[in-house]
């Protein structure tokens, strides 16, 4: 079978995605017998706490093998849309604004499809996971890169957003902790940028997928930002999921918390695509939400390990003053690579040298337009880190 295709008009900007790309090749390397360091994926290298693992199999047992409504479980979305009334003190939030999706990539993307079309520009604090710009793009929006300064650990300010924004302007999508930087924005900062939206009329997508791996304080929730005063929450949408905090990431539940005319938009979209999300995984994710004793424990047994790996690869990279954002959230390090013979893709080059020569994956800063730094992913055993890291110093020292 080998028919001649051109990709559809759909897909014609289409690239897949780079941060899965690296793990596919450390795990297809390793499979070829190379001893690969993995620290490209993104994902918790715990298996699912004991107590979740246990409630789906209940759930199996009791029946959870049908389909459920589109939106997800009752019970889900009311804990989900409990934990969110919490945050915003005022103005309860209601089951019906949550849709439970296929992970969050799933509510990310049914939140730009419904929001975003053709003309329409939407800001992104630059680098940013992969993803959002692969999504607006399929959505025929345009993303816009807003870029932070290095000061001010990449993060974008209100006043570089307002800088970036034009009559076109609709949306901007924040994440905090960030993907890539590990940066957390502060509430200051959350509510300066809500405020200038709201001002603008534009939609505000928070994707707070690693809002509870926190190192210093809590990372604040747009939730919060919004709290008591609700103008601010009218055009919020804030994407969450199991996957990060509670190791689940291929149970595949996330969720979006919408407007109700938007949660009516995606829950739309939804049934035409995936329908619900898996029903035993949101039977799990109930569980999850819901045992809080258990889940709390196990959260920070997971949170306490990726700080011991984050401080000791902070301290080596400390040690030979190399340039990094100082990671306070998620499980990701950002390393800055000199330039050598005006290559203005180091990061590139750099991983490309590093997975050939000395078997360890990175992710190149260029999968979140910022070619000249790598991603280092800790999410991966003690000794992986500390091999991986060193390995890293040695190839940056080389130069
Ligand atoms: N979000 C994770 C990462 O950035 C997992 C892979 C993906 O879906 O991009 O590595």
């Amino acid at each position: 079978m080998s028919a001649r295709y051109a990709p559809s008009a759909n897909v014609i900007e289409l690239t897949e995605s780079a941060t899965i790309a690296v793990s596919a090749r450390a795990k297809s390397l390793r499979a070829a017998g190379r001893a690969v360091i993995d620290l490209g994926a993104g994902e918790p290298d715990f298996p699912t706490p004991t107590f979740i693992r246990e409630g789906a199999k209940r759930a199996l047992d009791a029946g959870a093998t049908r389909y459920t409504l589109v939106e997800g479980i009752l019970p889900l979305r009311e804990t989900i849309a409990g934990r969110a009334s919490a945050h915003l003190k005022i103005n309860d939030v209601l089951p019906d604004q949550v849709v439970v999706s296929t992970g969050s990539k799933q509510a990310l993307f049914n939140s730009c499809f419904v929001l975003f079309g053709e003309g329409d520009e939407v800001l992104v604090p630059t680098p940013a996971w992969t993803s959002y710009y692969q999504i607006l793009t399929l959505a025929r929006a345009r993303a816009v890169i807003v870029r932070g300064s290095r000061e001010h650990s990449l993060k974008a300010t209100a006043r570089d957003l307002e800088g970036a924004a034009t009559p076109r302007t609709r949306g901007v999508i924040l994440n905090s902790p960030t993907n890539p930087t590990g940066a957390v924005y502060d509430l200051d900062e959350l509510r300066e940028i809500l405020s200038l939206a709201a001002r603008c009329g534009w939609w505000v997508i928070s994707d707070e997928i690693y809002r509870e791996i926190s190192y210093a304080a809590p990372a604040p929730s747009l939730l919060d930002a919004a709290s008591g005063d609700a103008a601010l929450g009218e055009r919020l949408i804030v994407v969450d999921g199991v996957a990060k905090a509670y190791a689940m990431t291929g149970w595949r539940i996330g969720w979006s918390i919408a407007p109700l005319a938007v949660a009516r938009a995606i829950c739309a979209l939804q049934s035409h695509t995936t329908s619900n999300a898996s029903a035993v995984s949101q039977h799990a994710a109930l569980c999850a939400l819901t045992a809080r004793d258990q889940a709390d424990a196990a959260i920070a047994a997971m949170v306490g390990e990726f700080r011991r790996r984050r401080d000791v690869a902070v301290s080596m990279l400390r040690e030979v003053k190399a340039d990094f954002v100082e990671p306070r959230g998620a499980f990701y390090l950002f390393i800055r690579i000199p330039q050598r013979d005006n290559d203005a893709e180091s990061g590139t080059t750099f991983a490309r040298e590093l997975l050939e020569t000395r078997d360890v994956a990175v992710v190149p800063g260029a999968a979140f337009h910022t070619p000249e730094w790598i991603r280092i992913s800790y999410a991966a055993p003690m000794e992986d880190v500390v091999e991986g890291v060193r390995r890293v110093i040695e190839l940056l020292m080389s130069s």
